[in-house]
């Protein structure tokens, strides 16, 4: 039997673009956005930089409700010894059954500078954790930016994971081009009306995978290195709701058809009614086992085989 072949492990793609100085463009372009704020789709356009607050409830104080190695991820991310994960409190989407709550929604947490920031990214680095996940990022993408280059001017140098709930702005994904290596969206509903009611965000999908395109163009598929841990690509989650078959259609062709059948796909079953979902009576319940196998079987009908088991 041959030996398996080894899969060359990339740098970081940040380092590159920091030595090139193009992150320091980057954090000047993304720093000015603060000023009337577009960083996410609902573009407020309020002046953060002057205290302002968005839909979000965040001006320009950095706030981080947690940071530690989080084993709990997905295994290609937690291997040994933990996904380094940096929980970013509040929230521009704000889901009716969000499943942490008290951080996206009732604000726990505490301010921190981007020095600070910065010496928690190192500070997991040398805990052996994998990478460092930052979890709800979107809204203080030029604070977390501004951090990783104090980062990487003190060692940084392992993959950055940017864990969003898939309602991004193109533009802003466009300007995190050589900065980001792993890029781990949800794809949370196709439908509008689903989307309006569970989320504020009519336009979530359309949104959602003008942005995840261009993830895929940025770093494309997951590739995973000889010990089974990702370095760079694209890892999509998918939580299946109560009765949430029908999305499941739409979202797995469009992973299949216009991103690709190699997508790695993580099928979630562990919903839990929390926060508001009491008020949705279709949601005040978790996902039979035969909804999370249909949405399984229709995963699999569109070619997809990444990511989740096959049951
Ligand atoms: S990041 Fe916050 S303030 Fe900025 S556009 Fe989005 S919701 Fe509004």
């Amino acid at each position: 039997m041959s030996a398996p072949v080894p899969v060359p492990v990339p740098a970081p793609v940040y380092l590159e673009t920091y030595k090139s100085g193009e992150l320091e463009e980057r954090i000047m372009k993304l720093m000015a956005i603060l000023n009337k704020c577009n960083l996410c789709p609902r573009a407020c356009g309020v002046n953060r930089n002057k205290g302002e607050i968005g839909y979000c409830k965040s001006s320009s104080d950095l706030v981080v409700s947690s940071v530690q190695p989080h084993f709990g991820e997905e295994d290609v991310l937690v291997g040994t010894h933990g996904s380094g994960t940096i929980f970013f409190t509040n929230c521009s989407l704000g889901c009716v059954y969000c499943q942490n709550y008290d951080i996206s929604q009732l604000g726990h947490g505490q301010r921190m500078t981007e020095e600070e920031l910065a010496l928690k990214m190192l500070d997991l680095q040398k805990k052996r954790c994998h990478n460092i996940n930052l979890v709800t990022p979107t809204h203080f993408t030029p604070q977390i930016v501004k951090a990783l280059k104090i980062a990487v001017e003190n060692g940084l140098h392992i993959p950055i994971v940017y864990n969003s709930s898939g309602y991004e702005s193109r533009n802003i994904i466009a300007l995190l081009d050589g900065i980001v290596d792993i890029y781990m969206p949800d794809i949370k509903c196709s439908d509008p009306g689903n989307a309006k009611r569970y989320h504020n965000a009519p336009d979530y999908f359309s949104v959602c995978k003008d942005a995840v395109k261009e993830m895929h163009r940025q770093v494309g598929d997951l590739t995973i290195d000889n010990l089974g841990i990702a370095v760079s690509g694209l890892l999509i989650r998918h939580l299946v709701l109560p009765g949430g078959v029908a999305d499941a259609v739409d979202i797995f062709e469009f992973i299949a058809r216009e991103i690709s059948e190699e997508s790695y796909v993580n099928i979630m079953a562990q919903y839990r009614p929390m926060y508001r979902a009491y008020e949705y009576k279709e949601l005040n319940r978790g996902v039979k086992m035969s909804e999370y196998r249909e949405v399984i079987t229709t995963a699999k009908r569109f070619g997809l085989h990444r990511g989740f088991r096959f049951i």
